[in-house]
């Protein structure tokens, strides 16, 4: 059951992780926005104003799995969303975990966690709190072997982290499985060995010279945990750092190669939007090809094993309201069923 007790679709989770307001955004004294007052439920406060021009606040309400507040935890959030996931690929399933949100508002805090080096422990993200409960689980099941494999699409091509940032092509087998052709898989023994592939593939992430314009914040990156029996692939967990969604609101003064870039984002956002709306429908009519992003999780979309969840992270400042009403439109159409 979820927080808000519903059971809508048990094969997806939709929820809402708000970040607290950072230093800046407390010394520019930015009014909070958002209210969670339990049960899933979020309150989002509008500012509007009346023809008088006295502004007033108008509150609208939205529902989730799970709205949490500024003082959750990424191991509590942790619990709630990707954990219960982790079993679907020992049972040989597809579990995809989507972070979305604008950027700034948490979605690689929650996904990478924070390797700086102080506070280690309270700072892991998803990726090394499923890592940890792969190999937990690793223990019953001696017959299967951990993969890990760490990827990004930016402006619908694919960038192999694991190597290099060396692109790669997609295609599609004679069984219609979408193969990323060359993707490094690397075999892994320890929780360990995840986090050094982490960091490896995020420091490649950011720097690398292979366009050396496009930051993080445009681009997808897909971490795939990959269960094998005798290299048959038997689960896979992908964990998805989506790019920053607020592209396309604000396209004053973008040249030409941001306007693509704006382009191929939205096209990906909606593909996905529209592939896992149709998780709940036994749709034949996924629509993956939309985009590469969809294309390279097709398999999450399809089968009886397959479960996603999906964490809209918001930024709670006056500031940033328009991408927050808009990524809580998102997730709320996301969870429509
Ligand atoms: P995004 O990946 O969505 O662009 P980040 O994860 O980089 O956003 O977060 C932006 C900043 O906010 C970072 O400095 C991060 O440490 C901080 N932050 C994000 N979420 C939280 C949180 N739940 N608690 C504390 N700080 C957070
Ligand atoms: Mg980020």
């Amino acid at each position: 059951l979820s927080q808000s007790g519903r059971v809508d679709n048990p094969r997806l989770c939709v929820c809402v992780r708000k970040r607290p307001l950072s230093k800046k955004e407390l010394g520019k004294k930015e009014i909070d926005v958002v209210t969670i007052p339990g049960n899933g439920t979020l309150l989002f406060h509008e500012p509007k104003q009346k023809v008088d021009l006295t502004k007033y606040l108008e509150n609208q309400v939205f529902h989730f799995d799970y709205s949490f507040d500024e003082t959750t935890t990424n191991d509590t959030v942790y619990r709630h969303t990707a954990k219960p996931l982790v079993q679907t690929i020992f049972e040989g399933g597809m579990a995809t975990c989507f972070a979305y949100g604008q950027t700034g508002s948490g979605k690689t805090h929650t996904m990478g966690g924070d390797f700086s080096g102080k506070n280690q422990n309270s700072s892991k993200g998803i990726y090394a709190l499923a890592a940890q409960d792969v190999f937990t689980l690793l223990r019953q099941h001696p017959d299967l072997d951990p993969f890990v494999s760490f990827f990004e699409i930016y402006n619908g091509k694919v960038y192999d982290l694991l190597n290099k940032k060396t692109q790669l092509r997609v295609l599609e087998d004679e069984r219609q499985q979408m193969q990323v052709v060359g993707l490094q898989e690397m075999s892994v023994t320890c929780v360990a060995d995840v986090i050094k592939m982490i960091e490896r593939g995020s420091a490649c992430r950011t720097s690398g010279q292979t366009f050396a314009n496009a930051n993080s914040s445009r681009s997808h990156a897909v971490l795939q945990i990959i269960l094998r029996r005798r290299l048959q692939l038997h689960g896979k967990f992908s964990l998805v750092d989506l790019a920053g969604n607020e592209r396309g609101m604000d396209v004053r003064g973008n040249d030409r190669q941001t306007l693509a870039e704006t382009a191929e984002i939205n096209r990906s956002l909606l593909a996905l939007k529209e592939c896992i709306r149709s998780l709940g429908h036994n749709s034949d009519h996924i629509p993956f090809r939309m985009s590469k992003l969809t294309q390279v999780l097709r398999d999450s979309f399809i089968g009886e094993n397959s479960r996603t969840c999906m964490i809209a992270m918001i930024s709670p400042g006056m500031g940033s309201c328009d991408y927050t009403l808009n990524t809580l439109r998102y997730a709320n159409r996301v969870k429509e069923l």
